[in-house]
This record gives structure tokens, C-alpha cells and sequence, in this order.
């Protein structure tokens, strides 16, 4: 029997996570594991015995993993990634227990409404070389596909700007990135709310759509940015125009948006912080993945973090993200699992298993990414550890020796 040609064989690994749906161990641990890939694709993946019976691997490279873990790429599905500027000076005040009004009052930005003045003064070129440097500490640090909204824009020209600096960032450099047009981040101050609204239901999710810029449509419903009646006018716009919905749900105060987020099945909704135990019970019949931020969280020592052990019980399927953006400036995904794991009571491996396949299904790629079986991309990360919960053990460092990004190895560490 002819055997399918692999063009890079991963052997020998002393662990092997496929994280694939059915897996008893939420990981799927293979010893003495391999992977083999062909044209950018998984082309066979479990025992180095058995994908050495399954492939020809003649002209294959091969790299020799002994020693080391192997697993799917980290999948950020939620930042903030196009954004002009920094908050530091922000977030130092806040740290020492500051005032950050006294800030804006001498014109250094604070808040959302800050970054967007920053943000609106840079063009597309400017805007892709300062989100570059992220996405490459991103990969760098093992994420291979990263969702990334617009929001600092609030106009429709600068919002489709930043969703035309997604667009770019796919071109220039091997992140896969996913577009979520975030129009309904805040409101901009020199437009009436309801004003407001108008504009982004009866502009801009057209034009986005039009342009064919964004996948998702994204709504920030919290008490002093959208209500749940304009959170519904955004996500059915965005729907009716082919745009997926996700929402930012309840992360400083109780909306009652989980109703219309289980209503409109969005793919996911993100943050929880104040969602109640019955609620999460009616998004997880929906289906929708529920996505924890334990690093905003913990940025922005947030007074009541979501309870990631209640979500899990209430029945979603949970995903992990960064929530990149200049309040909360973290590009790791290990950094997450670790707070994941000690703040949040998760094991290892339902973070490992969050942070992969949970994050491809809040970006509706399951069938893609986010795990290590045939057919899928190959986006496949070497560890320079020996066992898969030293991500969580060993902290604050990169276990991330290597990075195969669709079948090429884009990172590679002495
Ligand atoms: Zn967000």
C-alpha cells in the first residue's frame, strides 16, 4: 500500500498533546509521541512507532524531540491587538494607588477613550509597525492564530482602518489573525450614545461587511457602555450582514445580556464576571464558549474575578485569552495558563486543553486549529520541557523552543 509523503516528521517527543475533542485527559498524552505533516497539514500524529508506519518520509526533515513536549498552538481568541500609544503612565498610578482623573486632567490618556486618541492620530502603516512587535512576542511565546478586534477607532473611516491593519498583518508575517469588528467598544464623546448606535448599525457594519474585513461582530454591554436593547441592535445588524456575534458580557456589573447572548447563540461570550449560576447554565445549552481573562483580571485587580470553576460546572465549554490590549499589555498564553491554574483553581491540563481546541471553538475553528489531528493546520509548538504542566509550574518563562506555523518552522530557539 502506498503511503502518504510527509515533508517534516516531530519524533521522540517525551510527550505528545493532540488536545483532540474525545480526549479522556482533556490533553490527549501520547508518549513517545510524533507528528508528521505534509503541504502545510497534519498528516498523521500518535506513537512515534505509529506514524512511522503510517508516512513515507523519504526527503522528510525530521526533528528529533526527545526530551521535550510537544502540542497545538496557543489560540488567542480575544485582544486588542491595533492600538496606538501606551497607558503605562496609567497603569503606574494605578499601581501605587493613584488617581488616573488627575492624569487625564494634565492630558496623558487614561482609559479606552485615551487609547482611541492615540490610536486616531496613526495611519495603517503606523498602526501595523506597532502592532508587529506584539504579534511577534505573541508567536515567539507559541500563539500561531489571534483574534483581534478593532474599537479605538469609533469612527467609521478609523474603524475601518484598524480592521484593514488585520488584514495587512496576515500579509506581512505568519500569525494568523481573525477579525472582529469591535465598533461598539465605547462611546466617543463627542457623539450622543443612542447617535451612536445609529452609526454603527447603519454604517459601518455595512461597509465592514461590504469590504469583507471582520468575521465576528463584537458588542461591549457592561453598565456605562451599551445597553442589553443596544447591545441586540449591533449583534442583529452584524448578523444580518453575515457577521458572527460575540460579546463582552458582564465583566463589571450584572446586564441580564446572557438572555440575548443565548438567544442569538453567539459563538462566545467573554468575561462572565458577574453572569449568575442559572445563566450559565441557559449559554451553555446554547452552545456559546464562555472565555476567561485571568490576566485583565488580574491587571486590573479586579474586584470580583470570574469564577472559572462555575463556568466549567455550569456546563460551557471554556477557552482562555490574553486580552491584550493597553490595559492589560500580556502577549503570553503560558503566562495565562499559569494564572489560570493557581488563581483560578483550573488543572493543567483543562487550561492546556482551554488555552488550544476551547479558543479555536470561541473563534468557531475547531475544525481547523486547536488541536494535533489529521487533516488539520499543522501548528504544532515544542516545549524545552519534559512534561506538559511544567507551563504552569515553572513560572513566568518561555517553554517555547520551536514553532511550526501551517507545516513551517517559523521559530526556532538555541
Ligand atoms: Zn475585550
Amino acid at each position: 500500500m502506498e503511503r502518504p509523503r510527509a515533508d517534516l516528521v516531530i519524533e521522540h517527543a517525551s510527550e505528545l498533546l493532540t488536545c483532540r475533542t474525545g480526549a479522556g485527559d482533556l490533553v490527549g498524552r501520547v508518549r513517545d509521541g510524533a507528528v508528521a505533516v505534509a503541504a502545510g497539514r497534519i498528516l498523521a500524529v500518535g506513537t512515534a512507532d505509529e506514524v512511522a508506519a503510517a508516512v513515507d518520509r523519504t526527503g522528510a526533515r525530521t526533528i528529533y524531540a526527545a526530551g521535550r513536549v510537544v502540542m497545538p498552538g496557543f489560540v488567542d481568541c480575544h485582544t486588542h491587538l491595533v492600538f496606538g500609544g501606551s497607558r503605562v503612565d496609567e497603569y503606574a498610578t494605578r499601581v501605587a494607588g493613584g488617581d488616573p482623573a488627575e492624569l487625564a486632567g494634565r492630558g496623558i490618556p487614561v482609559g479606552i477613550v485615551g487609547t482611541v486618541g492615540q490610536t486616531r492620530e496613526l495611519g495603517v502603516d503606523a498602526l501595523v509597525g506597532a502592532a508587529l512587535p506584539r504579534l511577534a512576542e505573541m508567536l515567539a511565546a507559541g500563539t500561531t492564530t489571534v483574534e483581534s478586534k478593532s474599537g479605538y477607532g469609533l469612527t467609521t473611516e478609523s474603524e475601518l482602518s484598524l480592521l484593514d491593519v488585520n488584514r495587512r498583518l496576515v500579509e506581512v508575517q505568519p500569525v494568523d489573525v481573525v477579525s472582529t469588528f469591535l465598533g461598539a467598544h465605547a462611546f466617543p464623546p463627542d457623539v450622543p450614545p443612542d447617535r451612536y448606535v445609529d452609526l454603527v448599525v447603519a454604517e459601518m457594519i455595512p461597509r465592514v461587511a461590504e469590504a469583507g474585513l471582520a468575521s465576528f461582530c463584537d458588542v461591549y454591554c457592561d453598565e456605562g457602555f451599551f445597553t442589553v436593547e443596544q447591545s441586540r441592535r449591533v449583534l442583529e445588524a452584524g448578523i444580518a450582514h453575515g457577521l458572527r456575534p460575540k460579546i463582552h458580557l458582564d465583566q463589571y456589573s450584572r446586564t441580564g445580556a446572557a438572555e440575548l447572548t443565548a438567544e442569538l447563540r453567539c459563538v462566545s461570550a467573554d468575561h462572565l464576571n458577574f453572569t449568575d449560576p442559572e445563566e450559565i447554565r441557559s449559554l451553555a445549552e446554547a452552545g456559546v464558549v464562555g472565555v476567561a481573562m485571568p490576566g485583565l483580571d488580574f491587571a486590573v485587580a479586579h474586584p470580583r474575578p470570574i469564577d472559572v470553576r462555575a463556568v466549567i460546572a455550569g456546563g460551557m465549554t471554556i477557552a482562555l485569552a490574553t486580552d491584550l490590549c493597553p490595559g492589560c499589555w500580556l502577549t503570553s498564553m503560558q503566562f495565562v495558563i499559569t494564572l489560570a491554574c493557581r488563581l483560578h483553581r483550573l488543572s493543567v491540563a483543562e487550561a492546556v486543553r482551554a488555552a488550544t481546541l476551547g479558543a479555536a471553538q470561541a473563534l468557531g475553528l475547531a475544525d481547523e486549529i486547536g488541536s494535533l489531528e489529521p487533516g488539520k493546520l499543522a501548528d504544532v509548538l515544542i516545549l524545552d520541557v519534559e512534561r506538559y504542566e511544567d507551563l504552569a509550574y515553572r513560572l513566568g518563562r518561555n517553554a517555547v523552543a520551536t514553532v511550526v506555523k501551517r507545516g513551517r518552522v517559523v521559530v526556532e530557539r538555541a
